[in-house]
């Protein structure tokens, strides 16, 4: 990364998106305090984005040296008081309406008056979140893609209360990250989930219906529709817990049944097949 960017960042949530939004951070220079639902969760996703960069220093991109740079540059936290001077603070806890808002209440609490309160949500309402501060002009979506180390895309979610500052704050800091931004209105799934999840559900209602086998439906968005990935593998890389959330909302938001989630993805969900995080999900891991 050519940027050296001197900024603090808080991320909370160090799961696989919050993993890789800290490690992205911490390559471009920023100092990254990683939060959880415990410090024993926040160390969890420090020791996975090690894992993942030993194993890139095993493939020759990345030196010994970079990488230890870069892991000193994130911290396992316990506190939301680490917001109190950061420049950011991304919230990329689980797709929860609920969790999300009331970790949108401490950060407001905890952090400092130029600090900018993100969310990577995928779905749900940025003015919802904004809603629970004092300063809703300082919120917004900054919606990275998964992986983030790999895609260049990132969706800026603005409120009607987002202030221009923030916005042109949150852009150059996504930019000077490496990605290419594209901006949406705060409606149910933005941009980039209102077109993905009616085609993964689909994918799913097809799956359920007996229409083709998993590899098919994969083959053929591969080879007919020139994507890189088929829509099943897609959603159990996404998470099929998550892949229901956005659904929920969707449905719920818009009211309308166009969007309702396949019966399948709720009952894999509610097996706790959640697609790789879990082991399984339309294909097996384990
Ligand atoms: P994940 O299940 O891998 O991780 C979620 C993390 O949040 C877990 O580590 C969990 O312990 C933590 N968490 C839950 N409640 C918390 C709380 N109260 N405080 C702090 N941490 C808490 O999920 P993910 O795939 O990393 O998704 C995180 C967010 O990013 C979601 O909003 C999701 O919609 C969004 N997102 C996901 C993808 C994707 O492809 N998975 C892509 C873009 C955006």
């Amino acid at each position: 990364m050519a940027t050296e960017l001197n900024k603090k960042i808080v991320v909370v949530g160090s799961g696989q998106m919050g993993a890789g939004i800290a490690q992205v951070a911490a390559d471009a220079g920023c100092e990254v305090s990683l939060l959880d639902v415990s410090i024993e969760a926040a160390k969890a996703g420090r020791a996975k984005i090690e894992q993942k960069l030993n194993r890139l220093v095993k493939k020759g991109k990345f030196s010994a040296l970079e990488v230890e740079t870069l892991l000193n540059r994130i911290e396992a936290a316990d506190s939301m008081q680490v917001a109190s001077d950061a420049d950011f603070v991304i919230e990329a806890a689980s797709e929860n309406e609920s969790i999300k808002q009331s970790i949108f209440a401490q950060m407001d609490k905890f952090a400092g008056e130029d600090t900018i309160l993100a969310s990577n949500t995928s779905s749900i309402s940025i003015g919802k979140m904004a809603a629970v501060t004092n300063c809703p002009e300082k919120v917004i979506g900054i919606h990275f893609m998964n992986p983030v180390p790999l895609m260049e895309l990132v969706e800026l979610v603005r409120s009607d209360a987002t202030s221009d500052q923030t916005y042109s704050t949150a852009r150059q800091f996504v930019e000077a990250l490496g990605k290419t931004v594209i901006t949406s209105k705060d409606r149910p799934g933005f941009l980039v989930n209102r077109v993905l999840i009616p085609f993964l559900n689909e994918a799913c209602l097809c799956f359920a219906d007996g229409v083709g086998t998993a590899e098919d439906i994969d083959l053929g968005a591969k080879l007919g529709l020139n994507h890189p990935m088929g829509p099943l593998e897609l959603a159990d890389l996404i998470g099929l817990d998550t892949v229901l959330s956005i659904a929920q909302v969707l449905h719920r938001d818009f009211g309308d049944d166009k969007y309702c989630p396949a019966p399948l993805l709720e009952q894999y969900v509610d097996k706790g097949w959640l697609g790789r995080k879990s082991g399984r999900g339309f294909y097996d891991y384990r």
